[in-house]
């Protein structure tokens, strides 16, 4: 199938030749023509499947149509709410490239910044709004943008805004929706208050769903480094010297990790840069564009603020802390391997993180193969010394095993309170 089966107008098409693309992506399939006959639709899909080209491309198509037809001032006519400020630079940079060839304007709202460029760029006028949910409630309230004109409204990566706490935001926001529009969900997602929260949203949906596992866990070569949380970082900083690596986004839990690895590595004369929360805008925006540009190496971030980072040349993921979540490490890993390409995602595992693994491979249905000639397996690890050495061999390598898909609970067991201390009861 090629875009032009897909009936979408010549100048868009030809906007889509322009970047590269030759051929829909399976989720580009499935929901542009159920778009393009102007009915709602709920998307099981995660970022890296061509899911903005699929709801921008037909929302830019119908712009399009209606003013060819009636030519009319600019207002709002479409608006899509995202969770963060990278995703939502990075949708309206899709608009921007998908209407190059015609009279459509998009321009982003995001928070950590000053109202007034963005205030100025809606007063000039804008057909597409893309937005996250705080700045877009204050700019709506201060009556600076009215809903009252849009058509078309997205809501993406659904999921990720109740997690990142946006729910309230979300509820006033369709409150203030005309009834009269067409409404668009996407979640990676689709537990039940997600389900719920979409019947608020859509009216008689179609269903359209992009299983990881056709995008992501097939595509991408995943491997796992059995290692001991003290060998992590001469782990990471041996394959970044040794493997044939392009450009790797490492995934660290916290903020605090994140800037340690940074620091380590350094130390290693090896270039790296944080992105986090605690990072401002420009920090943030800078470390994106030189790793974009393949300038840097190395990117280290927390998940939040990976989301919605796009980065098609990006050869290898590395999970450095693996995630608790196992929607979380597929979303990590399909940030390789996009639209087509191949990648290769590594993922560091100490044993108090055996379990999470059990539930990764779990959720992808597939046991991931276990790299085990690297120099940091736990034998490896700590060299003992001389003086004290059953000592250090027990301080560095707990005895308590967990075996594979055990519980980590059990490492973090309390000795018993013997029973001559047995509390008193009150
Ligand atoms: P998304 O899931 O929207 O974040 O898209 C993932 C990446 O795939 C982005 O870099 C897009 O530019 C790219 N992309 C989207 N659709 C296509 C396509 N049909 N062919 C090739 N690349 C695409």
């Amino acid at each position: 199938m090629t875009f032009q089966d897909l009936k979408i107008t010549e100048p868009i098409l030809k906007a889509l030749e322009a970047q590269g693309y030759t051929h829909p992506t399976p989720i580009q399939q499935k929901a542009i023509p159920i778009l393009l006959r102007k009915r709602d639709l709920l998307g099981c899909a995660q970022t890296g499947t061509g899911k903005t080209a699929a709801f921008s491309v037909p929302i830019l198509h119908h712009l399009h149509h209606d003013q060819q037809r009636s030519p009319k001032r600019r207002k709002i006519k479409a608006l899509i709410v995202t969770p963060t400020r990278e995703l939502a630079i990075q949708i309206a940079d899709n608009f921007t490239a998908y209407s190059r060839f015609i009279d459509i304007k998009n321009t982003v709202i995001f928070g950590g910044v000053k109202q007034g460029n963005q205030v100025q760029t809606l007063r000039q006028g804008v057909d597409v709004l893309i937005a996250t949910p705080g700045r877009l409630l204050d700019l709506l309230g201060q009556g600076i943008i009215t809903f009252r004109d849009i058509e078309y409204f997205v809501l993406d990566e659904a999921d990720r805004m109740l997690d990142m706490g946006f729910i309230h935001d979300i509820r006033k926001i369709i409150a203030r929706l005309p009834e009269e529009r067409q409404s668009l969900f996407f979640s990676a997602t689709m537990p039940p208050d997600i389900v719920s929260l979409s019947r608020k949203i859509l009216g008689n949906p179609e269903k359209v769903v992009v299983k990881p596992e056709q995008t992501t866990a097939e595509k991408v070569q995943q491997s796992i480094y059995f290692v001991e949380k003290k060998g992590k970082i001469k782990l990471l900083t041996h394959l970044l010297q040794t493997e044939p690596i392009k450009s790797v986004l490492v995934f660290s839990r916290t903020k605090h990790g994140a800037n340690k690895i940074v620091k380590m590595l350094d130390r290693a004369s090896i270039q790296a840069s944080a992105i986090h929360g605690n990072k401002s805008q420009t920090a943030r925006q800078k470390a994106l564009n030189s790793f974009k540009s393949g300038e840097l190496k190395v990117l280290v971030a927390t998940d939040i603020a990976a989301r919605g980072i796009d980065v098609d040349e990006l050869s290898h993921v590395i999970n450095y802390d693996l995630p608790n979540v196992p929607e979380t490490y597929v979303h990590r890993i399909g940030r390789t391997g996009r639209a087509g390409a191949s990648g290769k995602a590594l993922s560091f595992c100490d044993t108090e993180e055996r379990a999470y693994l059990r539930d990764i491979q779990k959720t992808i249905n597939q046991k991931i193969p276990v790299v085990t000639d690297h120099p940091f397996t736990d034998e490896g690890l700590e060299p003992i010394k001389e003086d004290r050495p059953f000592r250090q061999k027990q301080s560095s390598r707990p005895r308590t095993t967990v075996a594979e898909g055990g519980s980590a609970s059990a490492t973090n067991q309390k000795p018993r309170r013997p029973y001559w201390k047995k509390r008193r009861s009150n």
